[in-house]
């Protein structure tokens, strides 16, 4: 997953920029990088490996000037995560393009392919967004326009959508020309839209999620459509056209549950009260198959799932504990790349208060279970602590299949549900009892929020895909994720 911002304003913008990045960095911690342009259609960038905090020195931003810019923050998903995958991405011609994406194109193979043996274009990594920023800049050339406007933007765009495949969120910077934003035609990836009064024009900010608009001043306009894309140009001139033939609002209802921070509105919903309809609704199927349970205590897995199981426990009626104090400075334990690695942090993230436990019937509430390496931890933890009984739930149902759409998750054969019974599940974590969350009950906490969305994007629990794949995409994806294979490769690698 990955973060994007765009800004457009009367002056500098790059320090804005990074206070957006700060508020996107839960949307990858891989890497971080902002390019912006001047008036005199100079361009400044900088990107590294790390944190934003760590890859923006005073010294690089002073070297940042501009009036429009983007900034990205990467999270290494299908691709690879080296420093060449940091963006935003370059292309010089035309014009000179960079560009930020957040979501994963399902036909870049095909598409590189095309680009290098027709279209003259090679291209440096196998990063599916060197691949769009490519078929983009091929689009915009075609038109041969020296200084191209909204219409030549907006056809580029156009074209960008017949060819590619996938989920995209996509900001890029037109040197000396403006900023260009757009979504796929089903809105899998958020984008939104803010606008500023300044002195003498509208500013504008376009970014993954809302929830940093309010702290830089902005107030939210609206959110990119599916299939839209909308350009302002260098002088702050704003122009907006629906780009695709048949979209259709499917954004990804994993945002909902794990991605985006609870203060941001995804699609006019707003996280933290889907959430608290998850907890909610995890309460209502509790008393439906489990009325005489004896749970003495709610306790969240930190800090995903607290809004959730803090409403699961209010619905309940049963006391809500903090049972885990969360380590905030050791980095998610999930991108930790091979399996032993994952088992050890787990235990140096999360630290247990064991009065919450002590001869207690305990609810362990997470957001979701993938490898199930952390419940199957914290479960262990919980009994050491001296539960009597260690009860589960998740606030998202099993999650059975590979995310094929900006999500880093494992090989099918790595999650713990794909082949087993939900019983079978509670066996391996040693839960004494597991409950998942229905799909049906899922998709109606988001939904509450905005009807107006007819389906959501839900792939990794129904293995149903909404966009066209290409032939053995899914068994080439579950190659490149799987632990195994990753070892096997870096072997190689160090041996030649
Ligand atoms: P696991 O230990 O593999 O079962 O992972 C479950 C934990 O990972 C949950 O606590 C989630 O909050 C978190 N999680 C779920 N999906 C992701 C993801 N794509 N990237 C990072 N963390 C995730």
């Amino acid at each position: 997953m990955c973060g994007i911002v765009g800004i457009s304003a009367e002056n500098n913008v790059a320090a804005e920029i990074y206070d957006a990045l700060l508020m996107l960095q839960h949307r990858g911690q891989d890497a971080a990088g902002i390019s912006v342009c001047d008036q005199e259609d100079k361009l400044s960038k900088r990107k590294s490996m790390g944190y934003v905090r760590d890859v923006f020195q005073q010294r690089h931003m002073e070297k940042l000037i501009g009036n429009y810019g983007i900034g990205h923050v990467r999270y290494p998903t299908a691709g690879g995560n080296g420093k060449e995958f940091a963006q935003p991405m370059y292309v010089n011609s035309p014009y000179g393009i960079s560009l930020a994406h957040n979501g994963n194109l399902t036909n870049a193979k095909q598409l590189s392919n095309e680009l290098f043996h027709a279209e003259m274009r090679h291209l440096q990594t196998d990063s599916d967004s060197e691949v769009l920023l490519n078929i983009f800049a091929h689009e915009l050339a075609k038109q041969r326009e020296i200084y191209p406007d909204a219409k030549n933007i907006f056809k580029a765009v156009s074209k960008t959508h017949i060819r590619c495949d996938g989920a995209y969120a996509v900001i890029a910077l037109i040197t000396g020309h403006g900023l260009i934003a757009f979504r796929d035609n089903n809105g899998i990836r958020p984008l939104s839209i803010g606008i500023r009064k300044g002195k003498t024009r509208d500013e504008y900010v376009v970014a993954s999620e809302d929830a940093l608009f309010s702290s830089l001043g902005f107030s939210k306009l609206r959110d990119v459509d599916p299939g839209e894309a909308v350009f302002i140009d260098k002088n702050g001139q704003f122009f907006s056209q629906q780009c695709a033939d048949n979209p259709q609002k499917r954004p990804c209802i994993f945002e909902y549950v794990y991605f985006s921070r609870p203060d941001s509105k995804i699609d006019e919903i707003s996280v933290y009260k889907a959430r608290m309809r998850m907890g909610a609704k995890l309460a209502e199927q509790i008393n439906k198959t489990k009325p005489d349970h004896d749970i003495d205590v709610v306790i969240p897995i930190p800090d995903s799932s607290t809004i959730a199981a803090h409403q699961l426990a209010v619905s309940l009626n049963i006391p809500y504990r903090e049972g885990f104090v969360k380590n905030r400075y050791i980095g998610r334990t999930f991108i930790m790349p091979y399996q032993e690695e994952r088992k050890k942090s787990v235990r140096r993230k999360l630290n247990i208060l064991e009065e919450e436990f002590h001869g207690k019937n305990v609810l362990l509430v997470d957001d979701s279970i993938v490898r199930g390496t952390t419940s199957k931890k914290i479960i262990e933890m919980a009994r050491d602590a001296g539960a009597k009984k260690v009860y589960f739930a998740s606030a998202a149902p099993p999650i059975k299949y590979q995310n094929l759409y900006g999500i880093d998750m494992p090989a099918t054969s790595e999650l713990i549900a794909s082949n087993k019974t939900n019983s079978e599940v509670a066996e391996d974590i040693s839960a004494d009892w597991l409950i998942y969350q229905s799909l049906e009950d899922l998709i109606e906490a988001a939904k509450e929020g905005n009807p107006d969305i007819l389906e959501f994007e839900t792939s990794i629990f129904t293995g149903v895909y909404i966009t066209p794949l290409i032939e053995n995409y899914l068994e080439d994806l579950e190659n490149t994720r799987k632990d195994e294979l990753k070892i096997q490769r870096e072997k190689s690698k160090a041996s030649g």
